[in-house]
């Protein structure tokens, strides 16, 4: 079965496909971090027989002036990229850009939010023992902290911080200090939390927005409730202050959410309860403008993301 990809969404002027590099296992417990159980269980999907929840991996495909723009690279594909799913089930963004007609020769751009392995490993590819850039035109705009940080891994973050991922993209690099306009309409913005160089895509046309997230979350729960930091923050303190500032901003301005991690295509808005909560709406892909009158392949109806009830 073919895993969903190609969905598309418009702000403003901008038109972007969400392209899906699979589903990625991960330990439920190191997501929700000092969170307990007893509270995270009634909202979390089922945990598999290894403690792990799935999350999405979702990155964007986007046109602006010209540029085609890659946000975020996945797992990846080499020999052990793939954390032990089948290629089916992960490390399927080639495919999914295949699907769109979309060439790897064709990125102008890839945009890292930062440099964990689940966020850039189609960053490169494997021809036996030879790494190369999987996008041989592009250059990689990533913030110059997290390379710094990426490229010198301590204790915690070598298992992470993956030189196969980097090495070859190391004479590709645009290192963003601070923000970066990639073009004028997708901006490149420290979000710091998450890792102190981690960042987001802020994407602008006309009075619309929208933002991609990164790794701000893991679960759509934790942009609800700012105290639920994510375990894998390197500065908690830092990441919830982050996410409330851009969570309200978002609010306010009926902005697009990009959430890497949720449930595929993972894009939404947040909006507030009439009791004052934070809470995640799911937002449906624009419909196929050349449908030949048969969609029934595609469920695109998901009003309220009801895949946890
Ligand atoms: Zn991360
Ligand atoms: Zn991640």
């Amino acid at each position: 079965m073919a895993i969903p990809s190609g969905a598309r969404y418009r702000i403003g002027g901008v038109e972007f496909a969400v392209v899906n590099d699979g589903t990625y296992m991960y330990d439920a417990g190191a997501i929700f971090g000092v969170v307990p159980r007893v509270m995270w269980e009634r909202v979390a999907p089922p945990l598999d027989d290894r403690y792990r929840i799935p999350l999405g991996l979702n990155c964007l495909l986007l046109r602006s002036r010209g540029k085609t723009i890659l946000i975020e690279t996945g797992v990846g594909g080499k020999p052990g990229d793939r954390d032990a799913a089948t290629p089916a089930e992960q490390g399927t963004l080639l495919t999914s850009l295949a699907a769109l007609g979309v060439t790897p020769e064709e990125i102008d751009v890839v945009v890292n939010t930062h440099l964990h392995a689940d966020h850039c490993g189609w960053n490169t590819s494997a021809d036996g023992e030879l790494l190369t850039p999987t996008f041989p035109n592009a250059t990689y705009v990533i913030n110059s902290a997290e390379w710094q940080d990426a490229t010198h891994p301590n204790e915690r973050t070598r298992a992470t911080y993956l030189a196969r991922n980097l090495d070859p993209i190391a004479d590709r690099l645009t290192l963003a200090d601070g923000e970066l306009a990639i073009t004028d309409e997708v901006i490149f913005a420290p979000a710091p939390g998450h890792t102190e160089g981690h960042s987001t895509v802020v994407v602008r046309s006309g009075q619309e927005w929208g933002v991609y997230l990164g790794d701000m979350a893991q679960h759509r729960a934790q942009l609800e409730r700012t105290p639920w930091v994510s375990g894998l923050d390197v500065l908690p303190l830092v990441s919830m202050e982050t996410k409330k500032r851009l969570m309200d901003e978002c609010i306010e301005a009926g902005a697009l959410v990009m959430f890497c991690h949720g449930p595929y295509p993972g894009v939404g808005r947040m909006t507030r309860t009439p009791e004052g909560f934070r809470k995640w709406e799911d937002v449906a892909p624009l419909a196929h403008e050349h449908a030949e009158g048969d969609d029934h392949a595609h469920s695109h109806s998901h009003p309220h993301g009801q895949e946890h009830a």
